[in-house]
Formats: structure tokens, C-alpha cells, sequence
């Protein structure tokens, strides 16, 4: 059963997670949630704070899609533990990644 949290992400063709943001589907609607999501991404890689590629498989940005999932929290503070945790997985993996590919 999903809650009211739902998860936004920006993902490229192989399924890598690009960007993601958690977004409370009582307060915005899932259009208007990528909407917000698809903005940081251009903005970011406008300003170079962010790749234009796939860090993993080097798709470009005309490539990635954007998608809504549904999680079981209710409110944003119930996912917020859960999300940093994967948050933190997922900045691990990338960096073993990235020292894996450099030697
Ligand atoms: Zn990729």
C-alpha cells in the first residue's frame, strides 16, 4: 500500500539514479513534482554543479527520463531517516565506483 510520500527521480536509460527528491503527494501534484525535479537538473548542469552525463554509463541529459514511485511513509518525516540512509548507500557506491574505474 503507498503512502502519501512518493518518490520523484530523474533516471538515465539503464535505470541510474541521476537526482531523486521525496515529494508529499498531499501537497503537490506528481506533474508539478517532476516539474521541480526536471528544473534542479537543468539548473545544476546550467550552472556546472552537475554532469551532463550518466556518472556511471555516460548517457547524456537528453537521455533521462523522470518518473514518480510510491513508498509506504505517510509524511516526510517518516521517510527522511530511510532516504538519507539510501542517500548515504548510494554516495558510497559511487564512490567506490569512481575509485574502481580510476585504477
Ligand atoms: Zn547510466
Amino acid at each position: 500500500m503507498a503512502g502519501n510520500i512518493a518518490i520523484v527521480q530523474c533516471v538515465c536509460p539503464k535505470r541510474h539514479c541521476i537526482l531523486a527528491l521525496a515529494a508529499d503527494l498531499r501537497t503537490v501534484r506528481p506533474i508539478r513534482a517532476i516539474k521541480i525535479l526536471q528544473n534542479s537538473v537543468r539548473t545544476m548542469v546550467a550552472s556546472g554543479m552537475m554532469n551532463p552525463h550518466c556518472g556511471l554509463c555516460n548517457a547524456s541529459i537528453s537521455e533521462w527520463g523522470y518518473e514518480v514511485g510510491g513508498t509506504r511513509f505517510e509524511t516526510l518525516q517518516e521517510a527522511e531517516p530511510v532516504l538519507r540512509a539510501a542517500e548515504e548507500a548510494q554516495l558510497r557506491s559511487a564512490a567506490y565506483l569512481k575509485n574502481f574505474s580510476n585504477n
